[in-house]
């Protein structure tokens, strides 16, 4: 039998892209919508990634026994002083969504270093007693132009320094190989194997 998982998100981006890494391991992936779990919208007001992604995992426990993962995400910019860091969905918001706000970026690290990181922070509850926490950091840097390809997000302006290409000018399987929710999700999928709770 398949070892089930439901993520807390609604983003089918994000559910797409885990279930392409997670299912080639007999893993069932469901968002909230495949189970009709609606919990409304939950304020992520946590001090670091892994408190938001906590947040958001303890809000779906409060309906289900099943095994929980929630993802935080954050693109960390350094001439921006690591903004917009815990904020980079707001900031996107902010500035007209995508691709508006990349003219944002651009303005404010014009001249200046581009380096970068995509910071996923994963967290699985209903598993073990405690919280179990993946990370992953990706260097990387804000390209000088919008690749008009594949991705969402900031998929078209963060350059993978793995790769030297934006996430969006990689194909899905290249970007789960070196992106920031990939790497996070195979450490995870360790702990899954060394634990004995999926065998592949
Ligand atoms: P969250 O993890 O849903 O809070 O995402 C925070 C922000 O990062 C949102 O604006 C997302 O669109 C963006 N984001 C999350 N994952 C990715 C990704 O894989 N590529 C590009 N942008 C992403």
């Amino acid at each position: 039998m398949n070892f089930e998982i439901l993520v807390a998100t609604n983003n089918e981006h994000k559910l797409k892209e885990i279930r392409q890494i997670l299912s080639p391991h007999k893993i069932t992936i469901y968002g909230m919508k495949d189970l009709n779990i609606d919990i409304g919208d939950i304020e992520e007001n946590g001090k670091t990634y892994f408190d938001n992604a906590l947040i958001k995992a303890l809000a779906l426990q409060k309906v289900t026994k099943m095994p929980i993962i929630a993802d935080d995400t954050g693109l960390e910019i350094a001439a921006m002083d690591n903004a917009p860091g815990l904020y980079t969905a707001r900031f996107a918001k902010e500035y007209g969504g995508f691709p508006s706000v990349f003219n944002e970026v651009f303005k404010r690290i014009e001249g200046k270093d581009r380096s970068a990181t995509f910071v996923c922070d994963i967290v699985l509850v209903n598993v073990e007693d405690k919280p179990l926490r993946f990370e992953a950091r990706i260097p990387g840097h804000i390209a000088n132009e919008v690749t008009h390809g594949d991705g969402f997000g900031y998929d078209p302006i963060f350059v993978c320094d793995e790769l030297s290409k934006t996430y969006a000018a990689m194909g899905q399987e290249e970007k789960n190989r070196v992106s920031h929710r990939g790497k996070a999700l195979n450490k995870l999928l360790t702990y899954l194997k060394v634990s004995g709770l999926i065998h592949s």
